[in-house]
């Protein structure tokens, strides 16, 4: 099958399986999603899927598998290593509107969350009971947690803490063939190969993320500001 056929055949199926308003066909609209933050690599996607429920995400997938046809990730499309970059002939799989927490599991300190939903709104979430979300990109008001686990993204917090993949304990995935898969749970460490640490950090390329269920840690007691100075930089490190 030629690559326009199988987009056509794709386009089909996703017309019929799909809400109308979860795709992008128009041309100008579609030129909303060339690029991520890294702008100077832009290719506009032939279809976009705004996907509402890992129900769209895995019949968006399994179109392109079953058809042959390219498809890439994407989240809120603040990355800076061009992972959300889609391809000319290809489909963009978009969670940015998946942006429900599902659970604040205080007692277990877990948090599941839909993959569009931003970093910060993590923290909001489980706030009220003394608890945040370590990770935290610069772009946390705005990125995505499934572009997070993506990219094992980071901040300052880090430093101490670690990063994403040490705060992540499970997930659900969309296979590249469109098939559902549950990795690791509420657990620090599930038994057999850890699957969850090999997604982390994998850029979308081993499938998409359509639920994260992450670590909580206590809000500290107090914060204070200090000012230390220091001759150069090697001497502060
Ligand atoms: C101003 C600014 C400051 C930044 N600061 C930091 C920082 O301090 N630390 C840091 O680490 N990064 C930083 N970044 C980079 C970026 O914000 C992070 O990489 C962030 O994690 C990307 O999230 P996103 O939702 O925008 O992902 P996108 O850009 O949409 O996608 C990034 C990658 O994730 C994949 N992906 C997205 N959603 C899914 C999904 N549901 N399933 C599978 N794969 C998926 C995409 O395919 C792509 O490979 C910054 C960016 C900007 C613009």
């Amino acid at each position: 099958m030629s690559a326009a056929a199988g987009l056509e055949a794709v386009r089909a199926d996703l017309m019929r399986d799909l809400d109308p308003g979860a795709l992008v066909t128009d041309r100008s609209e579609l030129g909303t999603y060339e690029c991520d933050g890294l702008t100077h690599l832009a290719t506009v996607p032939a279809l976009v899927v705004l996907a509402r429920d890992a129900g769209e995400v895995r019949r968006a997938v399994a179109a392109c598998a079953s058809h042959g046809v390219p498809f890439v990730a994407r989240g809120a499309g603040t990355g800076l290593s061009g992972g959300a970059v889609p391809v000319a002939d290809g489909v963009l799989v978009v969670t940015a509107k998946m942006r429900r927490i599902l659970e604040v599991d205080v007692d277990n300190e877990r948090c599941v969350v839909e993959p569009g939903v931003a970093n910060l709104d993590v923290t909001r979430a489980c706030a009220p009971y003394g608890y945040y979300y370590a990770p935290d990109p610069s772009s946390q008001q705005v990125c995505s947690i499934g572009g997070n686990v993506a990219e094992n993204s980071g901040g300052a917090h880090c430093l101490k803490h670690g990063f994403t993949t040490n705060h992540v304990t499970g997930l659900d995935i969309v296979t590249p063939d469109g098939e559902m898969v549950g990795l690791g749970g509420k657990a620090l460490d599930s038994p057999g190969y850890d699957l969850v640490g090999a997604i982390v950090g994998s850029e979308g390329t081993l499938g998409v993320v359509t639920s994260v269920t992450v670590r909580l840690s206590r809000a500290p007691e107090a914060v204070y500001t200090l000012l230390a100075g220091f001759a150069d930089t090697d001497t502060a490190g």
